[in-house]
């Protein structure tokens, strides 16, 4: 990514925002409704991560709740350097351009916004490597050991939540999941399968995983489902563009399961 993304202006950091506020916001509230268990971090990879996780938590679970985007703006507002209160001339706010000092996480700010990307299903992930190295050659712990506990601290906050927004939006199941998020919408993944028809496929793929003898009947049965997976994924990018959250909803249901499919036969290879 470029610089000049990064530090996109102010202003239309704000618009942006606005415009992804739903039409009949704040009345219906019961849209609005986020549970903290939808986005549960990532499986960490060291426990070094797995520290970097603990202050990623509170931002990990963007609660789009009416307070939370109320306060967005007054948040912005109020966003000083905290050490030489300076005005960010930019965001994401991550060093004060005026004393240098590091700044904490800015809140307001989405996985979407580090990225510089819209927020949109279709991404280019093979593009977010790259823009992931440049973040954490930034802002990572260990590049920052000359600066104060706070500002160390600071920093290793910031770099938790640009490894949650890079693992978050990488994988589509998790990148849709908090997509609907951010429009304020829970999919509890652990919700029961009502459809009969969606039950009747599941016991079938489960008995045939079971049942597989050798190697070339789980790949028969893994390239299946990542079939499955991409044709649910193509419905929920159809039904996330317009809006039909209820339809997205259902996708990301499948999509769940033919997921968990993939990773049992991956664990039997
Ligand atoms: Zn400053």
């Amino acid at each position: 990514m470029s610089k000049k993304k990064l530090f996109t202006p102010l202003s239309i950091f704000m618009r942006k925002r606005l415009t992804s506020i739903p039409p009949d916001f704040p009345f219906n509230s019961s849209q609005f409704k986020c549970s903290t268990s939808l986005l549960s971090p990532p499986p960490s990879i060291t426990p070094y991560d797995r520290l970097l996780h603990e202050p990623s938590r509170y931002f990990g679970n963007v609660r789009v709740s009416i307070r939370s985007v109320c306060s967005a703006s007054s948040q912005k507002i109020e966003s000083r350097c905290w050490n030489c209160h300076a005005i960010p001339e930019s965001a994401p706010f991550l060093v004060c351009q005026s004393c240098r000092s590091i700044q904490p996480v800015d809140k307001s700010i989405d996985y979407f916004d580090i990225f510089g990307l819209e927020k949109n299903y279709d991404i280019e992930v093979k593009n977010l490597e790259g823009e992931y190295k440049n973040w954490q050659k930034k802002i990572h712990p260990d590049l920052v050991h000359s600066k104060s506990e706070k500002e160390r601290d600071f920093a290793a906050e910031q770099s938790a939540k640009v490894i949650d927004a890079y693992r978050t939006l990488t994988r589509p199941l998790s990148r849709a999941i908090y997509l609907l998020k951010l429009e304020g919408i829970e999919v509890d993944d652990e919700q029961t399968v009502s459809d009969p028809e969606l039950l009747a496929e599941i016991l079938e793929i489960r008995e045939a995983v079971e049942d597989a003898a050798d190697s070339e009947a789980l790949n028969h049965i893994r390239s299946e489902m990542q079939e499955k997976l991409k044709h649910w994924s193509n419905v929920f990018a159809d039904a996330f563009q317009s809006r039909n959250f209820e339809e997205a909803k259902s996708s990301i249901q499948r999509m769940t399961y033919y997921e968990r499919v993939t990773d049992e036969v991956a664990k039997k290879l």
